[in-house]
């Protein structure tokens, strides 16, 4: 599919709507009028200073379909999104699918609802921007407004001089297949670990000494990778003690270790962090059946899942488990009983993520397209189940290539809602990142300005180019200098 744009210049944002329909096929963007002799598939939006007007064709060029609109009648006099809708009422048309969030492409579809809710707008409003504008699904609509309206107090309790604090440990003892996050080979780069513990300490102690400098209050810590805990109880306690030496943890809201895969998870390592004062862990069986877990390389069993969570809530920890919905292989009532027995056991949060298919990941667009229908009913009957058990949503995000264009959910037992998630979600305050591959995110407490800076993503580029990293920690100061 090609997508011929003239007139504007919203080609990207129109390409991410049409790519929605698109699966396993990269949508292209051209500039001008379509050439007479073009015999694929194309969609030209086209804008002459009067109406906005989007034309398809189909690939043996006997079928047309238009939608225009006038200047008058723009919706919300909006170019970009009378655009966007044209093309998703056409392709819908066409492919008879009909993505759930409607035109909304990005990844915190909440931002965008929270942003009309402090702007005053009411229920009858929200529903016109979002039902009638943006052509969202009502379940999906009801989603998003519910896991605002759970979010809005948690964002209130952020001050200005709030920060939160990631810790990237990018190493997993191995590759699961369905992974996008690490695509170089995950036993080498374990031999990197200690190298790359010494400079981590290194980071933090920078951070930490900036944030001191800067007078900021830390809420939030968030240890996550990778799997965190492949690192031995001593690394794991080198690096928390780092924590407590270089942050002023006085302020502090909430600390959380993702302790992912079981086979990582000893005692020794759980009493370590427990003792070095982390109160939140997430233990992430992914699934409760043990074929499906062989079926995507996880070299542990669902029983083991549960026995590392035994042990976690022996030890005090509150708990997050995450599910996927859409493993190869699982069925919808395989992935209830996994929701079920989860919610039987009883851990605080409870994430459900959609599988996500990128480019380094092994499995096929087509394959996943086959299971589109399957993993909605998986999430929306997870969704009840859960909120019988009393487990709300608290927050959300999306991924480009999630499945069906799903999103990813936690759900929480109300009072127990993961604050580092929220925040870093709506991107409430800045947050701090250290290691391989972390992003840290400045706000701007007056303007809510954000700016990114980026560490390099591999840990060997990490080790090997460490002094770009902390040159590029002059940027956090020249952030705040400006505006403290
Ligand atoms: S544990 Fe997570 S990051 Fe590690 S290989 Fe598996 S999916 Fe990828």
């Amino acid at each position: 599919m090609t997508i011929f744009i003239k007139g504007h210049s919203y080609g990207y944002e129109l390409q991410r709507v049409a790519q929605m329909f698109c699966f396993g096929e990269k949508v292209q963007i051209r500039e001008g009028v379509p050439p007479q002799d073009f015999t694929e598939a194309y969609l030209y939006a086209d804008w002459d200073g009067i109406t906005a007007k989007v034309t398809y064709y189909c690939p043996n060029g006997t079928e047309k379909k238009l939608l225009s609109n006038t200047r008058e009648t723009l919706i919300e006099e909006n170019l970009e999104l009378t655009f966007g809708v044209q093309i998703f009422e056409i392709l819908s048309a066409v492919t008879g699918l009909c993505p759930p969030w409607g035109v909304l492409t990005g990844i915190r579809p909440v931002k965008l609802f929270l942003k009309r809710i402090q702007e005053g707008k009411d229920q009858p409003a929200l529903k016109e921007v979002f039902l009638k504008n943006r052509l969202l699904e009502t379940s999906r609509f009801q989603l998003a407004l519910q896991t605002a309206q759970i979010e809005l107090p948690l964002l209130e309790r952020s001050t200005k001089d709030s920060f939160s604090l990631y810790v990237s440990i990018p190493f997993c003892p191995s590759r699961c297949t369905y992974c996008s996050f690490v695509s170089h080979s995950v036993e080498q780069a374990v031999k990197l670990i200690p190298a790359y513990i010494d400079k981590l300490i290194e980071e933090l102690a920078e951070i930490g000494q900036l944030a001191q400098q800067l007078k900021l209050k830390l809420r939030t810590i968030y240890f996550g990778g990778g799997t965190p805990t492949v690192l031995s109880a001593d690394q794991l306690g080198r690096l928390m003690e780092a924590i407590t030496k270089y942050f002023d943890l006085s302020d502090l809201w909430e600390y959380t270790i993702e302790a992912g895969r079981p086979d990582t998870i000893t005692k020794e390592k759980l009493e370590t962090i427990r003792k070095m004062g982390a109160g939140r862990i997430s233990v992430n069986p992914q699934t409760l059946s043990d074929s499906v877990l062989q079926t995507v390389g996880r070299k542990h069993t669902a029983s083991q899942c549960m026995e590392c969570y035994r042990l976690a809530k022996e030890l005090g920890f509150s708990v997050n488990m995450d599910l996927i919905a859409g493993l190869p292989t699982d069925t919808l009532e395989g992935f209830l009983h996994s929701v079920n027995g989860l919610i039987a056991a009883g851990p605080e949060n409870i994430t459900i993520h959609t599988l996500t298919v990128k480019r380094a990941a092994k499995l096929s667009a087509r394959e996943a397209r086959e299971q589109l229908d399957m993993v909605r009913n998986m999430v929306d009957n997870a969704k009840t189940d859960l909120e019988k058990a009393g487990y709300f949503p608290y927050y959300l995000y999306r991924q480009t290539g999630t499945l069906s264009s799903l999103e990813n959910v936690g759900y929480g037992k109300p009072g127990t809602e993961c604050l580092y998630n929220i925040y870093m979600m709506d991107e409430t305050h800045s947050v701090f990142a250290a290691g391989a591959g972390a992003c840290t995110r400045l706000r701007h407490p007056q303007t809510g300005k954000i700016q990114r800076i980026y560490n390099y993503k591999y840990p060997y580029e990490y080790l090997e180019r460490f002094g770009d990293i902390k040159e590029r920690k002059k940027q956090i100061t020249a952030f705040f200098g400006t505006v403290l």
